[in-house]
């Protein structure tokens, strides 16, 4: 149980982390992105001026100065292209070059070519005797670089990602053992108090019961309502005495190292249940049918098992009503015995299927007809399950009935003596 929280927790605090890392991860890459393109913004606007200062309107029409260099300028993936008014292409320069129309955004542009993506800037050419503008330059650079730097710190993060939650991962597996260990400690002090308490009610309880006993050996030498008290002292002192076994058996029951451990043939101790539980179903007028396969073994304590399958046929014969069905099934599934205790009874609400194996749940009073029941035998029945390295599970409809199925590894005969 405390190895599942462990897990739990360590794995809810790698989430959070890891969602933390990430958001912080998106968040630098986002910022670093933005600052490198207004760089290169900044460079191509700046290119962008500076070739425009060697163009010049001349009888109506734009040309640029033959003595200004580009190719000394620009970089390799970097290109120039100046248009006239209209917007129509009058020179190219450099290695990269667009075929596309001249788009007049202040902002940066960007284009994907089949190879690589370029960024792009539009510079107007203001003439210099009038202040007017005389045409356009549109500087455009390919963002391999750009791209190149941002895989590299894509690696850089993910891998700083990958490498933080190892160190957590390691750290936390620390932590929440060192976190859990008062809660487990107080726990199984909690379990041993609950086993010594009820170990030690056992022998006043007996003897309450004894005593009431024999005073009622010789009830026509007391009053009626004498009688009756003691009566009433008995059946309490019985339903203590049940509770406390029940408490000091779960309390006991989740020692593994409590348990003795043999081949047990799980189709005799089922036929015995179904012949104990026999008259009691004749009397309710119940059908009480089972099917189980040849002898099938299992390794575990036969007591335990025993009691297990009682609590499930008791619940079944208690919870339904004369003329109802128990049908008890058993068969070998692979290497998985698969018993179901299958009522035509009162049925469990959907809502209360997950609680009904919480200790002390009882359904509605009202609802339940057996008023005798302490709340801890669908608990016993899935503690002893779960020490066999099995489980328990219920399917139900309010009306229709109910059915617990249990999935118990099975063992094969020639390997071990039986029980
Ligand atoms: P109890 O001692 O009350 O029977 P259990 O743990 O065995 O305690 O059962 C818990 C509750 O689950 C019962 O009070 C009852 O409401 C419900 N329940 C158990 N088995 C059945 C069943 N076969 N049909 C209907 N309700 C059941």
């Amino acid at each position: 149980m405390f190895a599942q929280i462990r897990w739990r927790l360590l794995l809810s605090y790698l989430t959070v982390f890891t969602s933390i890392l990430v958001i912080f991860a998106a968040g630098v890459r986002l910022l670093f992105a933005r600052s490198l393109t207004q760089q290169l913004t900044d460079r191509l606007t700046a290119l962008g001026q500076g070739a425009a200062t060697n163009a010049e309107f001349d009888n109506g029409r734009l040309k640029v100065e033959s003595d200004f260099i580009v190719q000394q300028l620009i970089h390799k993936n970097q290109g120039l292209e100046w248009f006239n008014l209209n917007q129509k292409s009058i020179l190219k320069q450099g290695n990269i070059g667009l075929n596309l129309p001249l788009s007049l955004s202040k902002s940066p542009i960007q284009f994907s070519n089949k190879n690589f993506n370029i960024q792009a800037v539009v510079v107007p050419i203001i003439s210099n005797d009038n202040g007017k503008i005389i045409g356009y330059i549109r500087v455009s650079q390919s963002l391999e670089e750009v791209d190149e730097t941002l895989t590299k710190l894509d690696l850089i993060l993910g891998s700083s990602i990958i490498i933080a939650l190892i160190f957590s991962g390691f750290s936390g597996v620390i932590l929440t053992r060192q976190a859990m260990q008062p809660i487990e400690e107080s726990f199984q002090r909690l379990k041993q108090f609950t086993a010594d308490a009820s170990h030690e009610l056992r022998s006043p309880l007996m003897a309450i019961k004894s005593n009431a006993a024999v005073a009622l050996k010789y009830p026509e030498k007391m009053r009626k309502s004498d009688v009756e008290k003691f009566q009433a002292i008995v059946s309490a002192a019985n339903q203590m005495t049940h509770l406390t076994e029940d408490l000091l058996l779960l309390a006991r029951s989740e020692k593994k190292c409590d348990r003795r451990e043999n081949s047990v043939n799980l189709t005799a101790i089922l036929s015995n249940l179904l012949s104990l539980y026999q008259p009691e179903a004749t009397a309710k007028e119940i059908d009480l049918k089972s099917e189980t396969g040849e002898d099938m073994y299992l390794l575990g304590n036969a007591g335990q098992l025993t009691r297990l399958f009682a609590n499930l046929i008791e619940n079944a014969l208690h919870y339904t009503l004369s003329g109802g069905t128990v049908e008890v099934t058993a068969n070998l599934v692979r290497s998985y015995l698969i018993v179901s205790v299958q009522d035509t009874g009162a049925g469990i609400a959907p809502e209360h299927i997950k609680l009904v194996f919480e200790r002390f749940w009882r359904a509605d009073e009202s609802r339940s007809y057996w008023k005798g029941g302490s709340g801890l035998g669908l608990a016993i029945a899935k503690t002893i399950a779960q020490n066999h390295g099995g489980s328990i599970t219920l399917t139900s409809q309010v009306g229709v009935g109910s059915c617990f199925t249990v999935r118990l590894p099975s063992v094969k005969i020639s390997d071990n003596s039986q029980d």
